[in-house]
């Protein structure tokens, strides 16, 4: 036999393991109260998602995990991203249908990748998980050398490690500080994934 074996994302697609589309539901062109000339939409996912929230959780590093309802937020270039166990999704200040569908597509890289990382990893999360759910700008103020020198572009190392925590900067501004170190404690699993819309 000759064929050609499918890869492991093509074998879990056809297991029906991985997600491979998102209905929308609803576009609501009401300006965003971010910028008028921005909408938000709702959309469904046709998946539990009960499973891949907490390997979202420590892989976005602005995440928010919520037990009842349990939900999963984060923020990303200015839209906030909602989601629900199963499978709700909520979207802010996006340009346009176009936006709408690529947001969609990294979306579902996104739980793909939490997917196969929790089929390929067998580790129990919840340790770690409240570790993340207790992280105040103050655990990470610590690391920080408080001279306020101000190279990251804040005017206090509270307020850069203030704006880490929200996802307003990125943990790689200061030069005082191993950003690995930082990475781990905001965001330990790595799923290589971002949402880049430029
Ligand atoms: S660059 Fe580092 S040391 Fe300087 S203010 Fe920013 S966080 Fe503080």
């Amino acid at each position: 036999m000759t064929g050609k074996r499918p890869s492991f994302t093509g074998d879990l697609l056809l297991k029906g393991i991985l997600l491979e589309n998102i209905s929308i539901t609803d576009i609501d062109t009401s300006p965003c109260i971010a910028d008028p000339d921005r909408i938000k939409y709702m959309a469904k996912i046709t998946r539990d998602l009960s499973d891949v929230f907490p390997t979202l959780f420590l892989s976005l590093p602005n995440s928010r995990l919520t037990k009842n309802p349990l939900t999963l937020g984060f923020s990303t270039q200015q839209h906030n991203i909602i989601m629900g166990e199963k499978g709700d999704l909520a979207v802010t200040y996006v340009k346009d249908r176009d936006e709408v569908n690529y947001i969609n597509e990294k979306i579902i890289e996104l739980i793909n990748k939490a997917i196969k990382y929790n089929l390929s990893h067998k580790t129990k999360l919840d340790s770690i998980i409240e570790k993340k759910r207790k992280l105040t700008p103050m655990t990470l103020y610590e690391l920080f050398p408080k001279t306020n020198c101000k190279e990251c572009g804040e005017e206090s190392c509270f307020n850069y490690v203030a704006k880490i925590i929200s996802g307003e900067m990125s943990h790689d501004k200061c030069p005082c500080v191993d950003p690995n170190v930082i990475k781990k404690i905001i965001a330990p699993i790595e799923l290589s994934w971002s949402i880049d819309l430029g």
